[in-house]
């Protein structure tokens, strides 16, 4: 089975979804033959900063380019597709972060693209360089040669020297929003022929947290589980390791109405079925950020903001089982005084 990832990767700026003012910028330069030497595209992970850049890549070496769009079936977009274009590189830092990759490109660019017309290096998560690599490329974009465009795409912008990002035009990638996700999960299961209901769409939507390669990487491991055509919420949690939606119900209605006992049953339930105890707290702040999103409660919010402080407790510990329950019935407590008082 192919990555449905890289099976479904956009491969046309017609086919990439959002990320407009990316899009825009780049589609302009193209047409108006004004590319610069040097971008960063910045943004969180599965924004699809790769993906364009392969895109831009295509339509700087297709010969048969009709205004910004290349044409997917020369021999040029097809190898740019494969990897296996001679003057389109593409390296990635975190598992390469040497000073020779560098100056190899640093050497290798004087010379005229061998197969195409423009080189194209792409250098993945390049904040993760060594500050030799750094400096040596920082050499190269001072004095740029024709028809070489970097494209240097990080998750953390904050790490890249100012020198480097003053010489580079940077461009901003979004978060995909839940509905995108959504709308991208539905399609991709209906063109595999999987059915799956509008609770697991949800489920691996939210839990995707704006990035596309984590929304089909997820389908794709729920796939490989359960062998079967049809994907439920029950199937989907029970493959990705989740708590089952009536669980996390059960544990905030306990913990909401003073049930210590029952809160810390609960959690010794989900310890012993070999469950992720900090997957049982985070899946309890998914569902209390969505009932707020439709319906505001101080309450929730404030018990939200205690949940969140019992995660950084349940971080190093060793003994999470024990110290999950302790808070817990600790936050339980709580709402009994609380209720209490105000009756
Ligand atoms: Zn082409």
């Amino acid at each position: 089975m192919e990555a449905l990832y890289r099976k479904y990767r956009p491969r046309s700026f017609s086919e990439f979804l959002n990320q407009n003012q990316a899009k825009i910028v780049l589609q302009n330069a193209i047409e108006k033959g004004k590319i610069s030497h040097a971008y960063i595209f910045t943004g969180p992970r599965g924004t699809g900063k790769t993906s364009l850049a392969r895109i831009v890549a295509k339509s700087l070496n297709c010969p048969n380019r009709s205004g910004y769009e290349a044409c997917n079936s020369c021999p040029s977009c097809e190898a740019i597709d494969k990897g296996t274009h001679m003057d389109v590189i593409e390296l990635d830092a975190a598992s390469n972060r040497g000073i020779d990759e560098i100056r190899k490109i640093r050497d290798a660019i004087v010379f005229r693209p061998l197969q195409g017309i423009h080189k194209v290096y792409i250098v993945d998560e390049f904040h993760m360089l060594t500050r030799e690599a750094f400096n040596a490329l920082l050499k190269t974009l001072e004095e740029p040669p024709e028809n070489v465009t970097f494209i240097l795409a990080t998750t953390d912008l904050q790490k890249v020297p100012p020198t480097v990002i003053s010489r580079c035009q940077v461009i901003e990638f979004k978060n995909f929003s839940q509905n995108d996700i959504s709308d991208l999960i539905r399609k991709v299961a209906s063109l595999e022929h999987l059915r799956i209901d509008e609770k697991a769409v949800e489920i691996l939507a939210r839990r995707a947290n704006g990035g596309m390669r984590d929304a089909l990487a997820m389908l794709e491991q729920v796939v490989r589980f359960s062998h079967e055509k049809t994907i439920t919420s029950d199937t989907l949690q029970e493959a990705l390791g989740l708590i089952p939606t009536g669980v996390v119900t059960d544990y905030l209605t306990a913990l909401r109405s003073g049930r210590a006992k029952e809160a810390m049953d609960l959690i010794d339930r989900i310890y012993y079925e070999g469950k992720d105890i900090e997957g049982l707290i985070h899946s309890t702040l998914d569902h209390i950020e969505a009932k707020i999103t439709e319906n505001f409660s101080e309450e929730l919010v404030e018990l939200g903001d205690r949940l969140i402080s019992l995660l950084r407790e349940l971080r190093y510990a060793e003994n999470k089982r024990v110290i999950c329950k302790m808070i817990s019935a600790r936050i339980a407590s709580l709402f009994v005084k609380e209720s209490a008082t105000v009756e």
